[in-house]
């Protein structure tokens, strides 16, 4: 099973992605992920991604496509992914499109999760994240038991530089366009699953009722 999960900053993409791949057992692909840990490491490609990340812009597609493609030739493709961040443009869907075509591959279903954009600044400003083993919380909705500290592996949660409030009304300004794109090309392809719901549980709910249709 192939799938990918389409949504503004803050509607839950990387929280549901986790979910969907411990309970299906297939990879999670995470370019923002990715991108932070070449950021991290230092690499070329890193720092020519971490200025457009801080700025809160999309990275060139080119330098976003080449990280998922390292990512397929690395994985077992046959036990399946969940690409969380990918595609964000027209231009990333079409080549990837191609790309899984020319390995015998396709995306079975794309899920759209729909938030209202007024709640999306607050979700995404509350978010702190482990640099450590990835996992999110928000301040709010989500706190981990002890406060700034990783339920999961105890190391420190940090807030992303790119999730302060500034930085993220330009980067809910900047995906809304390129969202709807998405939406409609995958529309278009018949594989799109519109997924709404108010909290992580019930989001989550109506993508296993998704996945089970299909399976
Ligand atoms: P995320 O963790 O998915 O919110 O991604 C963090 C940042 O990484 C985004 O705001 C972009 O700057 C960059 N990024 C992640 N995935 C992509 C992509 N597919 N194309 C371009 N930029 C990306």
């Amino acid at each position: 099973m192939n799938l990918t999960l389409l949504g503004l900053p803050g509607a839950g993409k990387g929280t549901q992605a986790k979910k969907i791949s411990r309970d299906y057992n297939i990879t999670h692909i995470a370019t923002g992920d990715i991108f932070r840990i070449l950021i991290e490491k230092g690499t070329p490609l890193g720092k020519r991604a971490e200025k457009y990340i801080q700025q809160g812009k999309l990275v060139p597609d080119d330098d976003a496509i080449q990280i998922v493609k390292e990512e397929f030739s690395r994985i077992d493709m046959n036990t399946g992914f969940v690409l969380d961040g990918f595609p964000r443009t027209l231009y990333q869907a079409e080549i990837l499109t191609e790309i899984l075509d020319d390995m015998g591959y396709r995306l079975d279903m794309v899920f759209f999760i729909k938030v209202n954009p007024e709640e999306l600044v607050e979700r995404v400003a509350g978010r702190r994240v482990c640099l450590n083993c990835g996992a999110t919380f928000h301040i709010e909705y989500n706190p981990p038991k002890k406060e700034g500290i990783c339920d999961l592996c105890g190391d420190e949660l940090i807030q992303r530089s790119d999730d302060q409030k500034d930085t993220v009304r330009k980067r809910i300004e900047i995906h809304s366009n390129k969202v709807d794109e998405l939406v409609s090309y995958y529309k278009d392809l018949g594989i799109l699953r519109i997924i709404t719901g108010q909290s992580i549980e019930e989001i989550y709910s109506n993508i296993k009722m998704a996945i089970e249709v299909e399976l």
